[in-house]
């Protein structure tokens, strides 16, 4: 990897730490997920609010206690996810799980940020800080789509049980 791509990897990161997408609550929402990485001590909520006649994502909340990775990428999360379709949201959710498991994908230019995620693969401890949001999306997703009210809640260890 060049050096002027590891700078402007950093610099994503940095912009969407500095300044999160999704800061907003939201006065309604029908999805609610929370997210902990023990590993870090990073926790994560997210609440998103659907559009039930289209089945889009029409806003999310992402409120994130923890480090610089884990905050940039739920705010990369809150800003490439507001306006998808369900289906589009996991599958924007799952190329993130392959994209931090070292896979080579190729990232649509419309997901651009997501690139920025790849500078993370360098550091193994930071991948699971990575990880908390997408997993915290996707498991508010199923909840959703199975049509339970509740919040959901997922750990980063589970996701490492699964494997
Ligand atoms: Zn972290």
């Amino acid at each position: 990897m060049s050096q002027s791509l590891d700078d402007l990897y950093r610099e994503i990161i940095l912009d969407h730490y500095r300044s999160p997408r999704g800061k907003k609550p939201l006065a309604h929402f029908d999805i609610i997920s929370d997210g902990h990485n023990p590993s870090c001590g990073d926790e994560l909520s997210l609440e998103v609010e659907m559009d039930k006649d289209h089945n889009t994502l029409k806003d999310i909340h992402v409120d994130c206690k923890g480090c610089a990775i884990s905050t940039a990428s739920g705010s990369i999360l809150a800003e490439l996810i507001k306006g998808k379709s369900l289906e589009e949201a996991k599958q924007i959710a799952e190329l993130v799980k392959r994209i931090l498991k070292g896979e080579e994908v190729e990232v649509p230019d419309s997901l651009g940020d997501l690139d920025a995620l790849k500078g993370v693969r360098q550091f193994p401890v930071r991948i699971k800080c990575a990880l908390l949001a997408w997993v915290t999306l996707i498991e508010g997703l199923k909840n959703y789509e199975n049509g339970k009210g509740d919040k959901a809640v997922v750990s980063t260890e589970d996701e490492e049980n699964k494997k």
